[in-house]
């Protein structure tokens, strides 16, 4: 463009082009805006949601911006946390796994302590830590007859094979995926009245014994038991001692179900299942004095109440 051009140039050209220009830049600036809106979309709100934090149906028992805790603050109960991306937790100095989303779960068992010690260290180096007080309860006593002699009291063969179960057992509740079905909103694994609850303490025929963990759903023999909440098949058994048919299934960060004195065991190890997939069906194999199906909720080694996750605790 050489210069005398330019004097030829009315003003109302001069305004056309830098009009032109303008909304060339206008537009640049938009679909630049537009693209950076989208990369931010993944820390909006609406992504917080995914972590699964929020589609947990237990009350909020602390909601702090750097911790939230939903759950029951009681012997027996399930919590989860959030916390923020990349902190670490620890409970009672033992580290507890975090998501990716700085979601984590934790446990109380039966007889826990009512003071608990949750410490988050943040991204930061921060500290925070929260003195959990933990409600005693109240536990039942059931009294069942009819065990027979046999299962009252194993001999040497039967308490080798007990014990190389139980090893089986808890080696399958170590297991800790990163499957996130804890977080779902839990379904009844099968339908009917509830003949025991977690924590009583049992005597069978007269004799004190271990307190019972699990809750009972009688349900007549061939009910089908379908799976609470997603998750991967750990532990398959056709005929336990004490559990008969056994199954345990894996919801992730060390939450297990196990499903005893099944009739019938429909998955196999390794296997993944949604929420509602058919597991097995009721049954009153191993130590059992009729049909019913026994749920166990389980944060690694310790024994959680499954009434917590289906909101029967309140
Ligand atoms: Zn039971």
């Amino acid at each position: 463009m050489s210069a005398p051009n330019l004097l030829f140039w009315s003003f109302t050209e001069a305004i056309a082009m830098i009009q032109s220009r303008f909304s060339f830049l206008h537009a640049v600036f938009y679909s630049m805006a537009a693209f950076c809106l989208l990369l931010l979309l993944p820390l909006s709100p609406a992504h917080a949601a995914q972590s699964g934090f929020d589609q947990v149906p237990l009350p909020l028992t602390i909601a702090k911006p750097e911790l939230a805790l939903k759950g029951m603050l009681q012997q027996g109960s399930l919590i989860v946390g959030k916390t923020l991306k990349d902190s670490k937790v620890s409970l009672n100095d033992k580290p507890v796994a975090v998501t990716g989303q700085g979601v984590f779960v934790i446990g109380f068992n039966r007889d826990a302590k009512p003071e608990q010690r949750l410490e988050i260290v943040k991204p930061d180096g921060t500290k925070i830590t929260e003195t959990l007080v933990i409600a005693a309860r109240e536990y039942d006593i059931q009294y069942i007859e009819g065990i027979s002699k046999s299962i009252m009291q194993p001999n040497q063969e039967s308490l080798k094979r007990i014990r190389k179960e139980n090893a089986m057992i808890r080696k399958a509740r170590e297991s800790s995926s990163q499957h996130t079905g804890f977080l779902e909103k839990f379904i009844w694994p099968t339908q009917g009245p509830i003949t025991g609850v977690y924590g009583s303490q049992r005597y069978y025929n007269g004799e004190p014994r271990r307190p019972h963990f699990g809750l009972d759903i009688a349900a007549p023999m061939g009910t089908e038991v379908i799976a609470p909440a997603s998750g991967t098949i750990v532990l398959t058994h056709p005929d336990m001692f004490f559990s008969g048919g056994t199954i345990i299934l894996d919801h992730g960060y060390g939450i297990t179900s196990t499903f005893i004195h099944l009739n019938e065991v429909l998955v196999e190890e390794g296997q993944q299942v949604a929420q509602g997939d058919l597991l097995g069906k009721v049954g009153q194999s191993g130590r059992a004095t009729g049909p019913h199906l026994d749920w166990r909720i389980n944060w690694f080694a310790t024994r959680l109440d499954p009434a917590f996750l289906i909101g029967l605790n309140k």
